[in-house]
């Protein structure tokens, strides 16, 4: 089912409670410490120490590293094997068993998202999606 309303659909990411960030952290700090010959290993986000308490409990929390702006609408979609495809989590704005890639690429679900999107630079739940990290423009 595709949504008219971006509002109302947008039921969000799960807050994650409990995260013990101080052991966190340990962990974090021992996996930068691992000695993986010329290969590396990425943290996304890539929180600075000082960044990972607050990014568990503050729900407002906005790194200074990252800009506060996704691109990943404009530049991807991920499709599910039963053919759903999702523009943002829990936002379908297709099924590729119904229409063609680029009807639902080019189609009003997807560029309401990217209106909305560009009108306010970023939704409240896309601090704590992983995508927001990965796609974030400075
Ligand atoms: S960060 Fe926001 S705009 Fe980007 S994919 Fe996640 S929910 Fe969508």
């Amino acid at each position: 089912m595709c949504s008219s309303d971006l509002d109302a659909s947008w039921s969000g990411l799960p807050q994650v409670h409990g995260i013990e960030t101080d052991k966190l952290l340990d962990i974090i700090r021992q996996v930068r410490k691992i000695d993986t010959n010329d290969k590396e290993i990425k943290f996304v986000p890539n929180f600075a120490d000082n960044e990972i308490s607050a990014y568990y409990h503050d729900p407002n929390f906005l790194s200074k590293q990252y800009s506060g702006k996704c691109l990943f609408p404009w530049k991807g979609m991920i499709i599910y094997p039963n053919g759903d495809m999702i523009a943002c989590p829990n936002y379908k704005v297709g099924n590729i068993t119904n229409d063609t890639f680029d009807q639902i690429w080019n189609g009003q679900d997807y560029k309401r998202l990217r209106v909305n999107l560009k009108k306010r630079g970023a939704f409240p739940m896309c601090t704590k999606c992983c995508w927001f990290y990965y796609h974030s423009i400075i």
